[in-house]
């Protein structure tokens, strides 16, 4: 599934007559590959071993242009490790208080929050962001394990 979403994200790239290189490819591959939302320095390092030469600067410059044409979305939580998601289809996120990981899960858009916020406040209203929190099950395991 993976590989067929890496296709279709280069011959996105290709008609933004956006390079490609083999770093940029190799960011965009671990992205589509892992659901966790990685921040740049994540990405960096996991591709650390492969592009020996690569500066965590080039995966931000990369993952800048995979956002430019709209492959990967940017998530922002008011520190300076941006998290990035490939999944760029509607969708809400649940965050792990613990290992602070990011996993998506599907909710009906909240239209009507939105229509009623425009309504109320006269803005005009372009998106919104809903978060949930709580302790993974990875955590819980964990968490079980050291009570014993
Ligand atoms: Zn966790
Ligand atoms: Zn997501």
């Amino acid at each position: 599934m993976a590989d067929g979403k890496l296709q279709e994200s280069i011959a996105t790239l290709k008609k933004a007559g956006v390079r490609i290189t083999p770093q940029r490819h190799a960011v965009l591959d671990y992205l589509l590959n892992t659901m966790t939302h990685p921040t740049a320095d994540d990405i960096y390092k996991a591709l650390e071993e492969k592009f020996p030469n690569m500066s965590v600067a080039t995966v931000y410059n990369n993952l800048r242009v995979l956002k430019e044409v709209g492959l990967v979305r940017e998530l922002n939580y008011g520190d300076d490790s941006s998290r990035f998601d490939c999944n760029t289809s509607e969708h809400y996120h649940i965050i792990c208080k613990k290992c602070e990981k990011i996993e998506d899960f599907n909710y009906p858009t909240l239209d009507e929050v939105e229509k009623l916020a425009a309504q109320v406040t006269g803005y005009d209203v372009t998106d919104h962001r809903m978060e949930v929190y709580g302790i993974c099950k990875e955590c819980q395991k964990a968490e079980k394990v050291a009570a014993n």
